[in-house]
């Protein structure tokens, strides 16, 4: 069937509803809302660097994921699944992060899942936030085959989708998880180590860098470093810290 009959179709039928006397029909939101998504998508970015947008429109996190749903201008999208753009608050005192996503996240579409992803979730918790009151992301959007570190021209060729995020979201702090969030965000080569728990910053946005929970996974006795590092954010934000001993 046609737009064109589609369309007219539809008109036919609010018209016989208009002349039946009806001032008003029930229409499922949730179909509503697949409607407005394609109207969305078609305008175009301001940011620059993200091929096919254009100064004048005024994007939003949704525009940043449905690009980046289709993106093609890396070999990842041959063996992706699903992208994974990142997902939480719109407006988070804190962005998290991390490398690329893993098997779990590249078969949902959403950051930090897996095993890593729950260590994540007991750090957010243990700082007194929930998932969704921050914003969790990746330097690439998907996932490298065998969960291999990203490659430089990887990061590179993602790495406007992020900014475009963090343009957008405006986060106070920023905390990367891991040398891959650090080389990718600063494009410095000191090791994490080194760098932890060292404030830094990223575009005028506080970033305090930090262990990637994947590797406290394996070296759990570096926990209490993370935790010196999530405390830090804390005292900069003005919070809290919460008493995990009650
Ligand atoms: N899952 C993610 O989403 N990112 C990582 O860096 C690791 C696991």
């Amino acid at each position: 069937m046609s737009l064109q009959e589609i369309l007219d179709d539809i008109e036919d039928y609010l018209e016989y509803r208009r002349d039946e006397g009806a001032t008003s029909i029930e229409v499922d939101p949730e179909v509503v809302k697949g409607l407005s998504k394609p109207a969305r998508r078609s305008e175009p970015a301001p940011n620059p660097e993200v091929p096919g947008t254009g100064p004048a429109a005024e994007s939003s996190l949704d525009d940043v994921a449905a690009q980046i749903a289709v993106c093609t201008k890396c070999s990842l999208h041959e063996t992706r699944t699903k992208t994974v753009p990142g997902q939480g608050s719109s407006s988070p005192e804190i962005m998290f992060i991390g490398e690329a996503p893993g098997a779990d996240e590249d078969r949902q579409g959403v950051a930090f899942i897996g095993r890593a992803g729950q260590l994540l979730t007991k750090m957010i918790e243990a700082m007194g936030f929930t998932r969704e009151e921050v914003f969790i992301g990746n330097i690439l959007k998907c996932r490298p085959p065998g969960n291999r570190t990203p490659m430089p021209d990887e990061m590179e060729t993602c790495m406007p989708y992020l900014k475009e995020q963090i343009r957008l979201l405006k986060p106070k702090v920023i905390i990367a998880l891991g040398a891959t969030a650090v080389k990718g965000l600063l494009d410095v080569r000191t090791g994490i180590t080194k760098l932890r728990g060292t404030w830094m910053a990223f575009e005028n946005i506080d970033l305090m860098p930090t262990y990637h929970p994947a590797y406290l996974l394996r070296n759990p006795s570096a926990k209490k470093d993370v935790w010196e590092d999530l405390k830090e954010v804390l005292h900069f934000l003005g919070r809290e810290v919460p008493d995990h001993r009650k």
